[in-house]
């Protein structure tokens, strides 16, 4: 393989900034440092000149529920993988996505559900990644198999305290004991279903079915009070916890809290809930509010700013997207003819817009440090969810590495991104910054803003811890 010489760039850790060549060898960073120009003459060295580019460390994107492929859409998977190495994303964690009626295997049992993902995944990715399976209420023993899931190299699961495939209090927090003694750590949707439920129902019967009652049913508080429970969970079992795309100040208080405590509580956000608030729902266009059908939903401005307090504090751990590929055209058709709102499907697409959303409207706004952004994208994603190898610019770790352009500016539009999904919420949004290379493990997969991987480099990444092991 031939070996890398990245010049002249700002390499960007999430402690600090400096001016310096990386040499990657074999597919790792062999080498950063400002004296490496005189290796350029060795003929086995391929120069790549960053001057005047940020040279970051991918992003790892935790939260994705990117689909399979399958035989009517077979290009799924791989080219959402695609829109994530464009993004400037170089390993993600898919969902196998039970509770979305897409595998009636992974509804019945995580190994099953993961042997079937697996399967459908292989040799399909541009980038590298790894998985993370939801547990469904609906399974028979989904707690008494997490041990197992372990030991196939998947650290962590998500678990759902909503929706009808959520889980019962017992086996959530034996789900979370599970998985923590292990050394794994569980991933938990926090919004209370006895509040929801309740105030949904109590909107419909009203014959209020547009899309802005959806975020008016999920309130902060019914997420605040499940945040806390998951946390008391934590605490008594004494395990790490994941907490999901938070939105709210009042979840975002719990965690403090928590963190302040001793209890060993990470959570992230979403860059909808950092870019976007609920006046997307003010609109008479049924259409438009649909694409902003998400859970939890988006919220106030209020809410906006103590997410991004949040992460510039150190309170909120990582930024992931929540990736769901959904279209206007199949999955959320049935929004633009007048469905009650608990009948659109939940999710929007960001695969491709991390890196660009969270550079621009936190770096770009003086909300964070790109030191900070690196953290928050990369080392901690990576730390946390058991990828050793990934997150860093760093002797020894993978040659995952962005060149950035921070002075670029563009617009964001759904015609000018790769992503399987058929819009962005972030249309039209004027950004600063743009990915201009992508190498995953030094082998180049975006040059110059052009794709130029081969489908399968991406590999499957084992886990075989997850959480602060402390
Ligand atoms: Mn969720
Ligand atoms: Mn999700």
């Amino acid at each position: 393989m031939a070996h890398l010489l990245i010049r002249g760039g700002t390499v960007v850790t999430a402690a600090a900034s400096h001016q310096a060549d990386v040499l990657v060898r074999d597919g790792s960073v062999a080498a950063v440092g400002a004296d490496l120009g005189a290796l350029a003459a060795d003929a086995a060295v391929e120069v790549v000149d960053a001057t005047g580019l940020l040279v970051l460390p991918g992003a790892v994107d935790v939260h994705t529920h990117t689909r399979v492929a399958t035989e009517a859409e077979p290009d799924r998977f791989f080219q959402d993988s695609v829109a994530a190495a464009y993004g400037g994303t170089t390993t993600f964690l898919a969902f196998n996505n039970p509770g979305t009626g897409s595998s009636p295997a992974a509804e019945r049992s995580l190994l099953a559900g993961l042997k079937e993902w697996r399967a459908a995944t292989e040799r399909d990715s541009a980038i590298d990644y790894a998985v993370s399976l939801a547990i469904s209420g609906r399974m028979d023993d989904p707690v008494g198999e997490l041990a197992k899931i372990v030991d196939e190299g998947v650290a962590t699961a998500k678990a759902f305290m909503v929706f009808d495939f959520r889980l019962d209090d017992r086996r959530l927090f034996d789900a979370m004991r599970m998985l923590g003694s292990r050394g794994g750590m569980l991933q938990v949707h926090c919004e209370d279903p006895v509040l929801i439920d309740t105030a949904v129902a109590d909107a419909l019967a009203r014959g209020n079915t547009a899309p802005r009652f959806h975020a008016s049913s999920r309130s902060t508080e019914a997420e605040a009070v499940a945040t806390h429970r998951a946390v008391a969970f934590a605490r008594a079992a004494d395990v790490p916890v994941h907490l999901v795309h938070l939105s709210s100040r009042a979840a975002l208080e719990q965690v403090r809290a928590a963190k302040a405590s001793g209890v060993r509580a990470h959570a992230e956000t979403c860059p909808h809930y950092l870019a976007l608030t609920a006046a997307r729902y003010e609109t008479p266009d049924v259409e438009t509010a649909a694409r902003y059908v998400i859970s939890p939903p988006l919220r106030s401005a209020g809410d906006q700013d103590a997410m991004w307090s949040g992460l510039a504090d150190g309170s909120l751990d990582l930024v992931a997207t929540d990736h769901v590929p959904d279209r206007l055209s199949v999955e959320k058709a049935e929004a633009s003819r007048g469905v009650p709102f608990d009948r659109i499907s939940n999710g929007a697409p960001g695969i491709e817009t991390l890196l660009s959303i969270v550079y621009a409207e936190g770096v770009g706004k003086g909300r964070l440090t790109v030191e900070r952004m690196v953290d928050l994208l990369a080392t901690s994603p990576a730390r946390l969810f058991g990828l050793e190898r990934k997150g860093a610019i760093e002797v020894g770790r993978d040659a995952d590495i962005v060149l950035f352009d921070p002075a670029a500016r563009r617009t964001l539009t759904a015609g000018s991104l790769h992503h399987t999904s058929d819009y962005t919420p972030y249309e039209g949004f004027s950004i600063t910054g743009a990915v201009r290379s992508v190498f995953v493990r030094g082998r180049p997969v975006i040059r110059n803003g052009a794709y130029v991987g081969t489908r399968g480099d991406g590999r499957f990444v084992g886990r075989t811890t997850a959480g602060d092991s402390g």
